[in-house]
């Protein structure tokens, strides 16, 4: 789906409760208890839509990305998080009371009944809570797929306790017509949860993988070769990433995201390169070949499959690699015949990979902390390096993949855009989302 279309859907998804609510709404009252409702219908339907955008929807991250989507997330979650604040504290001076029979809608009034409301300041105190664990989830101490589950959970229960507070409380989700809406809404949404979480690990569990091979590649990064055991494998384009579950349960949420450095054209094996990081990736080594896994995927938009530039340059930092490769030996594999160019940045030569099958490549190596006789370029990426090594006239035409440190991303796409590369042609994949 192009980008453009997913933004029009995403407005009309979260201003169609507005809209509705208007249409269905009674006479006009003070302007800010109007505001103070609008921004409560959009927080609702916003928080609705994040469900959406948390980044297992092909549709959306194939489209614009995974990063590009988990980023819109985060933003709009912000903005929700404002608009749900302000809400109930634009009502101020209104009249208040209990439930009056003659007024089901609360036009006249803010209802001050407890357990109409009750439900509302629940999602208000833990909405901030929310955002704010998201945020700072790094400097927490507890595991990625603790903070996963709570995430989930956290957003399951704010979306029910809002939609208890639209209908019990809210002055337009009273309408009948808005009832079902909010249901219907925030069906979707914790359906989605659901789906992801119950179906898809449902449908994997009859269709599991086999590790094949465990390979060290350099100290810390690992090569992991995983074969399907029933059925046809996965279908990629090069370039893309999975989710991969090894070891656990189906329906365990350890699993990870990682770059697919396999080629399709190479057959149904699927091959990771995963640098040491963390809780799991620190345990490859001792993953023994016959483990069961399990992966989901294909995501993402990394790909050159189909595009008429007349060459690709791909640009990596250290595991960055990974999915650069895996647009190489498709390429080779396929006989493509536009041309190529690799920038390959690291700290140490030592942890410089796939060396032997780079070697019939044009390739830039970049090492920050170069050995003595050291003969390739030194330093970081850089936009000198970059002027260096491609011409204005590649820098225009090309397309660009690549993928590493974000800094490493931003400068790159800074200068390639200053030297008039349209974004279009700037393909990029995050590691870390913030
Ligand atoms: C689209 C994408 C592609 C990636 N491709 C590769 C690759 O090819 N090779 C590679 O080595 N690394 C890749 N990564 C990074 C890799 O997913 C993390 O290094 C790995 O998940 C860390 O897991 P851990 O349990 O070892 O570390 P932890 O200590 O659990 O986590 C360290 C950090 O890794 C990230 N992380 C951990 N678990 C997840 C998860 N389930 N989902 C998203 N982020 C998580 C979080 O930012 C976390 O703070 C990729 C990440 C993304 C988002």
């Amino acid at each position: 789906m192009k980008p453009l279309l997913l933004i029009l859907i995403y407005l009309v998804a979260v201003t169609l409760p507005l809209i509705l609510s208007w249409v269905t709404g009674g006479p006009p009252r003070p302007v800010l208890q109007e505001i103070a409702s609008g921004l409560g219908i959009l927080a609702y339907a916003m928080i609705l839509a994040e469900f959406v955008l948390s980044g297992r929807f092909k549709s959306v991250s194939n489209s614009v990305g995974m990063d590009v989507a988990i980023w819109f997330h985060q933003m709009l979650a912000r903005v929700a998080l404002v608009f749900a604040l302000l809400h109930p504290f634009l009502y101020g001076g209104t009249p208040s009371g209990g439930t009056r029979p003659w007024d089901p809608t609360r036009a006249l009034t803010v209802t001050t009944d407890f357990t109409a409301l009750a439900s509302g300041i629940a999602a208000f105190a833990l909405l901030p809570a929310l955002v704010l664990f998201a945020v700072h989830r790094d400097k927490l101490d507890y595991n990625y797929e603790t903070w996963r589950l709570m995430h989930g959970i956290g957003a399951v229960v704010i979306a029910l306790a809002l939609l208890h507070h639209a209908v019990y409380a809210g002055r337009y989700g009273g309408h009948p017509v808005m009832v079902w809406v909010w249901i219907i809404l925030t069906g979707i949404a914790v359906a989605s949860l659901v789906y992801f979480y119950l179906l898809v690990p449902l449908r994997a569990r009859g269709k599991p993988w086999c590790v094949t091979s465990v390979t060290q590649l350099t100290p810390r990064q690992w090569e992991v070769t995983v074969a399907p055991q029933k059925g046809g494998g996965l279908r990629y384009h090069a370039g893309q990433f999975a989710w991969l579950n090894i070891g656990h349960s189906a329906f365990s949420l350890h699993e990870n995201p990682f770059s697919i450095a396999s080629a399709p054209a190479s057959g149904p094996e699927v091959t990771f390169m995963i640098k040491e990081l963390g809780d799991f990736t620190r345990t490859i080594g001792g993953i023994t070949p016959g483990t069961v896994a399990y992966v989901d995927g294909a995501y993402g938009n990394l790909s050159v499959d189909g595009r008429s530039e007349p060459g690709v340059a791909l640009i990596a930092g250290g595991i960055g690699i990974a999915p650069l490769i895996g647009i190489l030996r498709q390429m080779r594999l396929t006989g493509d015949t536009r041309k190529v160019r690799v920038i390959y940045g690291n700290r140490s030569e030592e942890q410089i990979t796939c060396r032997d099958e780079l070697a019939a490549e044009d390739v830039t190596y970049v090492l920050s902390e170069p050995p003595p006789g050291w003969t390739g370029e030194s330093g970081m990426i850089s936009p000198t390096l970059l002027d260096r090594v491609f011409t204005p006239e590649e820098m225009r035409d090309w397309v660009f993949v690549m993928c590493g440190p974000g800094a490493m991303l931003d400068m790159v796409e800074d200068h390639l855009i200053a030297r008039g590369a349209p974004s279009d042609r700037i393909l990029s994949e995050r590691f870390q989302y913030d």
